[in-house]
């Protein structure tokens, strides 16, 4: 039951400077309450900080894990004044995570070019002229040198990817990438894959074989989604994540920023992915890399104020997720880069190229480590039984608790 008094307590210090500035956080202020008036409801109090000024990324960067965010009040947390916003997800972030730990994941392309899909940013669709040739599956030797030399240099996860609508139909190659991930597997590496469409009995049979994480974009909100990519749903790409989720496989899900969507479409994306029964393991922020010959050719480089926007918000709303800083790294300065970082960025794609677009130089990327005090993070090999990627499994328990 609420305290009038403890009410009217907590509304007067409007007028002392140690409640009513910003510098004081959600938790400092939810907790001030609780010791004096352990009978305050969160609500009440988020009403108290709203009245005392704080922002919305202070007020929701503390609590519990949520899958209940409303588009409004993840739009409220992405407007914050931007020190704010950064100040508040790089507290979110020291929270969760071991702030000085990066995951290098290295991504190899192991089919290029000639997929049927139409996805207007990407140089591998064969409906764009691009200067990318279509390719067979990589053999084996070569992946597998791949995988070495990357764990050599000090990367902890192995992704390959293939340009394909869906999996369905190409037996011999696929029967070759379970080995593969086998086998990465078995240098001590996470591995990930990103194959296009999964069914049940593929998502099962990656498992078997190993696999970490399935990758599986959205790209952005459902309601920009028909301006990008036509041959293939929003619906089928929320299916594919949730079979490999239900195959017990870590999902990575996120999007990309600069197809010309607006502001409300990155919140609608980040929407999507916080409201999912549990939250990706990974979530990228790729920003587009323009390429010759694809519809979006022209695009304006995405500039590092809305990377860090966007990387912030992914930070509060999921706040136990890795927040991948993705394609389009290349074009951000170190100092850039830190900003993301220090927003909550704690993951990298190394490697000389991003599939087929460019990447950083690996040395640039060790300079900057060391700049920055950065380390690898290690490897997590063991996973959750529900592919939420948390060994806790805290969202999943929260939600089938309630
Ligand atoms: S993004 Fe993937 S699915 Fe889309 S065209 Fe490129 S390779 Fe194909």
């Amino acid at each position: 039951m609420q305290s009038l008094t403890a009410l009217r307590l907590l509304a007067r210090p409007a007028q002392c400077t140690l409640f009513a500035g910003r510098g004081m956080s959600a938790r400092a202020l939810s907790n001030s309450a609780s010791r004096g008036f352990a009978t305050i409801e969160p609500e009440t109090v988020k009403q108290q900080q709203q009245q005392n000024g704080l922002s919305a990324a202070a007020i929701h960067s503390s609590g519990p894990l949520r899958n209940d965010w409303t588009r409004e009040e993840i739009q409220s947390i992405y407007d914050s004044p931007f020190l704010d916003l950064l100040f508040n997800a790089a507290k979110v972030h020291r929270e969760n995570f071991n702030p000085l730990e990066v995951q290098q994941c290295t991504l190899l392309s192991i089919k290029t070019g000639g997929c049927s899909e139409d996805c207007a940013y990407c140089p591998q669709s064969s409906r764009h002229s691009t200067e990318v040739e279509a390719s067979k599956l990589l053999e084996r030797d070569i992946v597998l040198d791949a995988a070495r030399k990357a764990k050599v240099a000090g990367s902890t996860r192995f992704c390959m990817g293939a340009a394909w609508r869906e999996v369905g139909g190409k037996k011999t190659n696929f029967k070759n990438i379970l080995d593969y991930v086998t086998e990465i597997r078995g240098m001590g590496m996470e591995v990930c894959c990103t194959l296009g469409m999964l069914d049940e009995s593929q998502a099962k049979a990656l498992k078997n074989a190993g696999l970490t994480a399935y990758n599986h974009n959205l790209d952005t909100s459902r309601e920009y989604y028909s301006k990008i990519i036509t041959t293939r749903s929003y619906d089928e790409r929320l299916e594919t994540i949730a079979r490999a989720r239900e195959a017990g496989i870590s999902v990575c899900s996120g999007g990309i920023i600069g197809l010309g969507e607006s502001e409300d479409d990155r919140v609608g994306l980040l929407t999507t992915l916080a409201t999912l029964p549990a939250h990706p393991e990974s979530v990228p922020v790729n920003a587009l890399l323009a390429v010759k010959g694809t519809p979006l050719e022209n695009q304006e480089p995405v500039k590092v104020w809305d990377m860090v926007r966007m990387i912030s918000t992914a930070r509060i709303v999921m706040p136990k997720s890795m927040v991948r800083l993705s394609a389009g790294r290349v074009r951000f300065s170190q100092p850039e880069q830190a900003l993301c970082f220090f927003a909550g960025a704690n993951s990298i794609i190394t490697g000389d190229k991003l599939l087929t677009t460019p990447n950083n130089e690996f040395t640039d990327d060790q300079l900057m480590f060391q700049t920055l005090g950065l380390i690898p993070k290690p490897p997590k090999l063991e996973q959750s039984s529900c592919g939420c990627g948390s060994s806790d499994n805290e969202l999943k328990h929260a939600v089938t608790s309630n």
